[in-house]
């Protein structure tokens, strides 16, 4: 069944990235401000731990690699609170050669990106991820 992270003890690491804005149309003017911040980098099939802010709202994800036949990287996302949201509480993100991104969330699937998507790449870019 579903393993439970153990909690994130090393917080050594705290960064903090803008998110790059999604490309093209479709994005409200006053979009809120968003941020991921890393608080420990995934090692070696352990889990790290990062949050999403979008606006007033916060969710902490565990986050991990995991081996991927498709695409140049992969990451499991598990909410780290699946109490307070009835979306589902862990996503498959997956990066590709061209820079694209998937992700298995209801955001994804409707709007082509999504925050974890978003925050993924954000982190990737700085070489967090
Ligand atoms: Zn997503």
């Amino acid at each position: 069944m579903v393993e439970t992270p153990a909690p994130v003890t090393n917080l050594k690491e705290v960064c903090m990235s803008v998110f790059k804005r999604p490309k093209g149309a479709g994005q409200a003017p006053a979009a809120p401000e968003r941020y991921v911040t890393l608080y420990a980098r995934p090692e070696a099939g352990a889990w790290g731990y990062l949050t999403i802010t979008v606006g007033g709202d916060q969710w902490g994800y565990y986050v991990r690699e995991v081996p991927t036949q498709f695409g140049v990287a992969a990451y499991l996302l598990e909410k780290a609170d699946p109490g307070t949201d009835a979306e589902g509480e862990r996503y498959a993100v997956h990066f590709y050669a061209d820079g694209s991104a998937t992700c298995e969330c209801r955001g994804f699937l409707r709007w082509g990106h999504c925050k974890h998507t978003d925050g993924l790449a954000a982190l990737r870019e700085r070489k967090l991820l």
